[in-house]
């Protein structure tokens, strides 16, 4: 039987690809961006996350836990270490509190389909769908050809959310059973792109190139306070968004938010904090887009 790991899933969604839809998200990423909001969904592996602001000494965790990962010291102080965690998940269960916390699951086939045509009736008046998100949803591509071909064997519309860091055969495996991209695009400068993703976009904008050959895409550009919230960088993308003829929709620029920071402090790490544009700035950004003559959506 074939499985995926899921880290979440989102009904009634709003921002993910056409009218309301079903947000799948895969865990596993190709890129390691500085500002991810997500930072859960960067390894493929099942975590742990211990929320200290949620625990209660209670030292339930130190009793069940055989790998020495959490410790009760005096005063009913916890300690838990996630070096040592072996994520058995055995304390997620006693944990009352809800301080820890399993993040990813397999899912088969038949559960996420179970899950995605729940709300086909929503779907159908809306003109939504099932969106696949990450993480990067196409590290799983084989999974992700046949799960999409089954929802698409039901009438569903299938989105897929990816940064198209993967090989081309990946994109090409899930084109005939997707009927939208949602693309994100980082930063033009392939240097700056590097240095705040850990891959510059060569591979990128080649895939992105090939894909708008064959498929309607709505471009996600994350602005980042000091990264590539600058009126040069957007021109720049525009000038290639130019050259993709038809196929880009729309473009959501998609502001900075420290969400990702608390996210990362669950997970034992740290996280650089961004600025987040003002309205202001977003509106100008916004204008570099015009003459693309798509709708320009700012979040
Ligand atoms: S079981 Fe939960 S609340 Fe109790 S000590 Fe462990 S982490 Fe804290
Ligand atoms: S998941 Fe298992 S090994 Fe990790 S802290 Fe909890 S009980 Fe210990």
């Amino acid at each position: 039987m074939k499985r995926a790991m899921v880290y979440n899933i989102q009904h009634f969604s709003l921002h993910d690809g056409s009218g309301i839809r079903t947000t799948i998200f895969l865990k596993g990423c190709s890129l390691h961006c500085a500002w991810c909001h997500n930072p859960e969904s960067i390894s493929s592996q099942m975590q742990i996350l211990f929320d200290a602001q949620k625990c209660i000494g209670c030292g339930a965790c130190a009793k069940v836990c055989r790998a020495g990962a959490q410790q009760m010291e005096e005063q009913s102080i916890h300690r838990y270490e996630a070096a040592k965690c072996v994520q058995c998940g055995a304390c997620t269960e006693v944990c009352y509190a809800g301080a820890m916390e399993r993040c990813g699951q397999w899912k088969s086939q038949s559960e996420l389909l179970e899950e995605g045509i729940r709300d086909r009736q929503l779907y159908e008046n809306s003109g939504g769908g099932v969106t696949f998100s990450g993480g990067e949803p196409l590290l799983q591509a084989e999974f992700l050809r046949e799960i999409c071909m089954e929802f698409k064997q039901e009438g569903i519309h299938v989105a897929i959310d990816t940064a198209l860091q993967v090989p081309w055969e990946a994109v090409d495996s899930v084109l005939p059973y997707a009927d939208l991209f949602l693309v994100d695009y980082k930063v033009d400068d392939s240097e700056l792109h590097q240095k705040y993703t850990g891959a510059r976009n060569d591979r990128i904008l080649q895939n992105l190139s090939r894909l708008a050959e064959k498929k309607p895409i709505y471009i996600r550009i994350p602005v980042i306070g000091g990264v590539n919230d600058n009126e040069e960088n957007m021109r720049q993308t525009a000038a290639f968004l130019q050259t993709l003829g038809g196929s880009v929709k729309q473009v959501d620029l998609l502001s900075y938010h420290d969400l990702g920071i608390q996210k990362s402090a669950k997970l034992g790490k740290r996280m650089q904090r961004f600025i987040t544009p003002d309205a202001q700035q977003m509106q100008r950004l916004a204008q570099c887009f015009s003459e693309l003559g798509v709708e320009v959506l700012i979040d």
